[in-house]
């Protein structure tokens, strides 16, 4: 806690002057975010960092494992729902990245490969919602041996569950039909820092490239 609370005063004694006229703007103004970020609790999954966004680009959902559960999912293992439906229909945000990563703690237990204890039911009944995740691995995957080469493969698959249920929510579809959203699947090595993006073309995750 020492260390969190010396950030907060480092931050308005360092670095606040450079963000006061940014502050201010979107104070008053309001945000007005162009995307909507789903990605992994996981510490090491920064955003805005990653991403080098400023304050009011991104409205940011982090969840473990960010998985985004089907429309028809209701109550409290929905919370991601409120978070898309204010951003689309509210924040009118053009964009909505899906962002996995390596070494997901959530990809490990849903591997089995990291226990979920009784003690924790809500988290088994969240790591459930992605229980698709598991039978695309045993059905496409099934020559990945190593625990590295399966748990990049689920961390993938479960972008594209996550991109698939996006089309469940109605004010999702309404938006892709009058072509004013635009969906993205990322996978972050954390290692190395690259980014890597689903091209539904080639169906494949390749290295990110800069938009022409
Ligand atoms: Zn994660």
């Amino acid at each position: 806690m020492h260390q969190l609370i010396k950030g907060v005063h480092k931050f308005r004694d360092d670095q606040f002057g450079n963000y006061r006229k940014l502050f201010r703007k979107l104070s008053q103004e309001g945000q007005n975010p162009h995307t909507l970020f789903i990605t992994c609790s996981d510490s090491r999954v920064l955003a805005e960092l990653i991403t080098q966004s400023k304050p009011g680009d991104l409205f940011v959902v982090k969840n473990v494992g960010n998985i985004v559960p089907p429309a028809s999912v209701q109550g409290d293992t929905n919370s991601t729902a409120a978070a898309i439906e204010f951003a689309v229909e509210n924040l009118r945000v053009s964009d909505i990245v899906i962002c996995g990563h390596s070494q997901c703690g959530a990809i490990s237990a849903l591997l089995g490969e990291l226990p979920v204890p009784d003690s924790t039911p809500h988290l088994r009944d969240w790591l459930k919602l992605a229980a698709p995740v598991l039978d695309t691995l045993k059905n496409d995957y099934s020559n990945f041996h190593s625990a590295e080469e399966r748990s990049n493969a689920a961390a993938e698959e479960n972008v594209l569950f996550g991109l698939d249920n996006l089309h469940s929510y109605a004010c999702v579809q309404n938006r892709l039909m009058d072509g004013s959203l635009r969906l993205h699947g990322w996978f972050f090595e954390i290692a190395t820092a690259e980014m890597f993006a689903y091209n539904p073309e080639t169906r494949h995750f390749s290295p990110l490239i800069a938009e022409k």
